[in-house]
């Protein structure tokens, strides 16, 4: 690409990676100022873009976004800094495993809850979900909090080539080809692991999907990579209307 191709490249996942944090804070699925979404930087995976330490991410703004080294070192000069356990968790992550090009971790309550149960695991019982019941690693080791690089390269060789990382006693980790399919993957996971809760409680049974129709899935599904686009441009076009300074 040229200089000013990646130019607009970069400037457009910003767009992107503000409006997912906002998106994501209407969902409620912030918990104090914590947590990160990030993205590898267009044409240069090497560097990440990610939210700013302190900030909520209802306040996100395309000015806001902070450009960091996988190593720690930050190359924005916007004056922010980054949470440390961004590059224990999310910089292993992009280094690892190029295909996770957005990877997004929050303490979403649903999905929490199922990582905080004994053994506990999505149920494929929902239709809607089908695209990822056959990509979630699960990690039974808790080790508390990862504060260090080796625990993040932990979480990537759990992940391999799937899409969630449910962790146990702490919460889910989406990855995705672009943030749009990332942010998607993860309102499916949230909704799912919701109506499951639901649909157990008072000590139901679920019933689950037929293998047949499991193992027929594609890894990437199709269907799902175009509606995540149209998911994303929707998002901005919601939040352009709404809540522009975003844009700033
Ligand atoms: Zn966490």
């Amino acid at each position: 690409m040229s200089g000013a191709n990646d130019a607009d490249a970069v400037r457009q996942a910003k767009i992107e990676l503000a409006a997912a944090l906002r998106w994501a804070s209407r969902l409620g699925y912030q918990s104090g100022v914590c947590n990160h979404f990030s993205v590898a930087v267009p044409g240069q995976p090497d560097l990440m873009l990610i939210n700013p330490e302190g900030y909520f991410w209802s306040e996100a703004r395309v000015s806001d976004i902070v450009i960091a080294a996988h190593d720690g070192r930050i190359v924005s000069g916007n004056g922010h800094t980054v949470e440390t356990t961004a590059f224990s968790i999310h910089a292993p992550i992009h280094r690892l495993l190029p295909q996770a090009v957005a990877v997004l971790h929050t303490h979403m309550h649903h999905a929490t809850a199922i990582c905080m149960r004994k053994d506990g695991t999505v149920s494929p019982s929902y239709l809607s979900a089908m695209s990822f019941y056959q990509r979630i690693a699960y990690d039974r080791g808790f080790d508390g909090p990862a504060l260090t690089p080796a625990e993040g390269e932990r979480l990537a060789r759990l992940i391999g080539d799937d899409f969630i990382l449910m962790m146990e006693n702490h919460g889910p980790l989406v990855v995705g080809a672009s943030i749009g399919e990332a942010l998607l993957r993860l309102i499916y996971l949230e909704d799912t692991c919701r109506m499951q809760l639901l649909a157990e409680a008072g000590g139901h049974a679920l019933q689950p999907i037929p293998a047949r129709m499991m193992e027929a899935i594609p890894r990437d599904v199709p269907r799902f990579k175009a509606y995540a686009k149209g998911f994303m441009v929707a998002v901005v076009r919601s939040l352009t209307r709404e809540e522009p300074d975003f844009l700033t």
